[in-house]
């Protein structure tokens, strides 16, 4: 906590989205790539790739041995 310089999501209200980086195919650091809300229930997320945006994408934890339950 102490944080408060991310945007609230707008899509929970509650989480705030934080700003992910990636590397690129040159290994260029892409600076905030992608937004995704700290409340995991919401999962709302955004990112940016070759120029388009995506929305909400199914983010891929890494977590499979834990099924989120329905
Ligand atoms: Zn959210």
């Amino acid at each position: 906590m102490g944080n408060d310089n991310w945007p609230v999501c707008q899509a929970c209200g509650v989480g705030s989205l934080l700003p992910l980086s990636d590397f690129g195919g040159q290994g260029a650091p892409i600076h905030y790539k992608a937004w995704v809300c700290s409340k995991p229930e919401c999962g709302f997320n955004i990112k940016i790739r070759n120029g388009d945006v995506y929305l909400n994408e199914p983010i891929a934890s890494g977590a499979a041995h834990s099924p989120r339950p329905r």
